[in-house]
């Protein structure tokens, strides 16, 4: 795929539609060993960048990187590597289950974040907005639960015992880009999105 190197991130150069169409292949094709996983950079998480080296291995390990801020495509512009759009994961996420729906391709999300209660919410409208999605698990861990042997593990067999094609990781940054990194291999889904506040926002 097509790279842009900004602020010592390495960039995937697609715009919405391209990194659509790229994640709804993995989400037909057979699961990987590791879950692949997608992060998409907003100026924060630049900044974070800078000073993090374990947010660092993180991208380093992702599988696309977007760019989610307006401000990180402009200055991509004006360093003369132009990346096409912004690819926020608040529109990513939305985008998806919709081209899903729209062709027929049966998509079964897990969604791990948010509050209690919002990611019921959440599941609730988005299988009344896009009919071919099934919200097949939700789970909001507690605070703290990262470093929780038992609540990792926890999380593991939830979605070991569904197996989806996607999961909506909600924790916030880069709590969701740090832990996805650290236990990708132990979530049996096919593609995990870092999504932000996503899920509070698809439950209305
Ligand atoms: N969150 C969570 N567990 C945590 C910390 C945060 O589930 O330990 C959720 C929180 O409920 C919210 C989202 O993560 O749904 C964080 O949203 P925020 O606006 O901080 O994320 P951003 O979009 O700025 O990355």
């Amino acid at each position: 795929r097509p790279q842009i190197a900004l602020f010592g991130m390495s960039i995937d150069s697609l715009n919405m539609q391209e990194s659509v169409t790229a994640i709804l292949e993995w989400c037909r094709a057979p699961r990987e060993r590791r879950c692949l996983y997608v992060v998409t950079p907003n100026v924060d998480h630049t900044v974070m960048f800078q000073t993090n080296p374990a947010l660092r291995d993180a991208y380093a390990g992702a599988a696309l990187v977007l760019a989610d801020g307006a401000p990180v495509v402009w200055a991509s512009r004006l360093l003369g590597r132009r990346l096409p759009e912004r690819v926020a994961g608040s529109d990513l996420a939305p985008a998806l289950l919709k081209r899903a729906t729209a062709d027929g391709q049966s998509l079964r999300v897990f969604l791990l974040g948010a509050a209690p209660g919002v990611a019921e919410r959440a599941a609730a409208n988005i299988e009344r907005r896009w009919p071919q999605v099934e919200v097949v698990g939700v789970l909001s861990p507690p605070l703290g639960f990262e470093t929780s042997v038992a609540e990792n593990q926890r999380i593991y067999s939830a979605i070991a015992a569904v197996q989806p094609d996607l999961v909506l990781l909600g924790l916030g940054a880069p709590k969701q880009e740090l832990w996805i990194h650290d236990h990708a291999d132990q979530i049996q889904a096919k593609v995990a999105l870092c999504v932000g506040a996503t899920i509070d926002f698809l439950a209305g």
